[in-house]
């Protein structure tokens, strides 16, 4: 039933404004139902970056692809000569590695795009077209299959044409201080953001770089991180996103909400499974277990780390011991669990757990876990949508335990405006449960896993986690970055 809605006020579709109105609603059902299925209605979008992202919306559509400005931007890029103020210019996003990281990654670049002016293009590998909705109305957001850069997505550090080497080798220097003749300038840089990349790459989050940048026409960046605090860092960028977040634990709630939206299949498993197992429950704990070592795919320690986090922050109701039962009170709480793992082990612990014993409070616990896919594997529809329709559910849940370093439980915890109980990495040689097990986030945004510690102005080593009171390091990845 459509008119049903799972919230606690009336459902208000555009979340604030956030979303353009009268894009179709049958070929992506997720975008206009999404606020029918969230008790939590999460953060109010500020007046200014609802009117950029019209703006935004309004510049994709004039430069996009099957545009005259795009035609002539390839042409362009083809001739391999910069162009003196171009009418319209781009930012090409490399889509790859797991779900998580190319959804940071492509609301990086999107944050970036908007504060450059540039029009964003999905590179559309790796399901970027089959797991999401176009974003923005009358235009594609997916690069076209003819881009002429025919070997793009296997750019990476050693790339001849990355920013980084282009410094290295003096082809660009951003010390002048007059931009060099835009002739000069070639057609399009390579951005190598991954995780593996190199000082001169980093200067990137640089203003002087940035201003040399920003007359390339084209640039093609490759991340798989969360860079939005390092934009924060950058000078020039400030005032813009003081004005568009005025709220900075929530960039990427908003990035994430107005980008993302299930494809109708996706939307399928979401929606039949909230129903089916979390609608009716009156509180929902989501813990999401991601195991990096493979030796803790079936851990007691783990399981024990799990169970001291939600018993101890009184997420979950303790269990009685052997046979106790406990009086059933009349309308006492319905918990449903929600757990998602590669693996089912924790999950059938779990559940198993709250059918054997009592809870000591006579609640009723129910535990779910949609799929076990065994391993992470990489190019497949099926197994993609599932874990992008897991990462929704989890964001729908009222209570998040997360696994830190996971880039998974970072996009739940940022849809689902939740500040998470994040378990602590454990280490290699585990031979009990971590203490303590878990600790409360700080906010909701996920943690740059590999920040610039530099100085531009002096050109030295620095913290970049104690510049500005509002981008600090993370818990998780201690010397990472993440907006507070
Ligand atoms: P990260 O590696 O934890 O940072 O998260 P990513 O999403 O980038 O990569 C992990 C990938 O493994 C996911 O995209 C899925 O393909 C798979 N995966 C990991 N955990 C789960 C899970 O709980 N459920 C499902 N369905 N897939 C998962």
């Amino acid at each position: 039933d459509r008119s049903f809605p799972y919230t606690r006020s009336p459902p208000d579709k555009l979340l604030g404004g956030l979303l353009p109105d009268g894009l179709d609603e049958r070929s992506c059902r997720s975008r206009y139902e999404s606020s029918m299925y969230r008790r939590n209605p999460g953060r109010r979008p500020s007046p200014h970056l609802i009117t950029k992202l019209r703006k935004h919306e309004e510049l994709q559509r004039r430069c996009g692809p099957n545009t005259d400005a795009y035609n002539r931007a390839i042409q362009q890029l083809r001739s391999g000569k910069s162009v003196g103020s171009p009418e319209c210019k781009y930012v090409v996003s490399i889509s790859y590695r797991g779900l998580g990281n190319r959804i940071l990654a492509a609301a990086s670049a999107f944050l970036y795009a908007v504060l450059t002016d540039r029009v964003l293009l999905v590179d559309p590998s790796n399901e970027m077209d089959g797991l999401f909705c176009e974003p923005f109305p009358g235009t594609t957001w997916l690069l076209p299959r003819d881009f002429p850069l025919a070997s793009y997505t296997n750019f990476s550090i050693d790339t001849a044409e990355s920013y980084g080497n282009m410094l290295k080798n003096k082809v660009l220097s951003a010390d002048v201080p007059v931009a060099p003749p835009t002739a000069e300038l070639p057609a399009f840089a390579y951005l190598h953001l991954d995780h593996d990349y190199a000082h001169e790459d980093k200067m990137f989050f640089c203003d002087d770089d940035q201003r040399l940048l920003s007359n390339v026409q084209w640039l093609v960046m490759r991340t798989d991180l969360y860079t939005v605090p390092g934009l924060f860092l950058v000078t020039a960028f400030q005032e813009e996103l003081d004005a568009l977040f005025p709220e900075r634990d929530a960039v990427f709630h908003h990035l994430a909400r107005y980008l993302f939206h299930p494809t109708n299949h996706v939307w399928g498993l979401v929606t039949r499974y909230y129903r089916a197992y979390l609608a009716r429950a009156e509180l929902r704990v989501g813990i999401q277990v991601r195991n990096f070592n493979p030796r803790h795919a079936q851990s007691p320690h783990v399981l024990r780390q799990i169970t001291n986090c939600v018993w101890r922050e009184k997420l979950l109701p303790e269990v009685l011991a052997t046979e106790e039962h406990a009086v059933p009170t009349p309308g006492a709480k319905f918990t449903a669990v929600l757990i998602t793992s590669l693996r089912p082990w924790y999950y059938e612990r779990i559940k198993g757990m709250y059918w054997d014993h009592a809870t000591a409070t006579g609640e009723d616990v129910s535990v779910h876990q949609p799929s076990h896919e065994g391993q992470q594997q990489f190019g497949k529809k099926w197994h993609d949508g599932r874990a992008w329709a897991e990462m929704y559910l989890l964001s729908l849940c009222d209570v998040l335990v997360t696994s830190g370093w996971s880039t998974f439980g970072y996009v739940a915890q940022g849809f689902g405006a939740v500040r998470p109980w994040v378990l602590h990495k454990q280490p290699e040689n585990l031979t009990s449960a971590p203490d303590p097990p878990c600790f409360r986030d700080v906010s909701m945004e996920p943690c740059f896993h590999a920040p610039h510690v530099y100085d531009c102005k002096r050109k030295r080593g620095l913290d970049t986690g104690e510049v500005l009171p509002h981008v600090r390091h993370c818990q998780d990845v201690s010397w990472g970055l993440k907006l507070v």
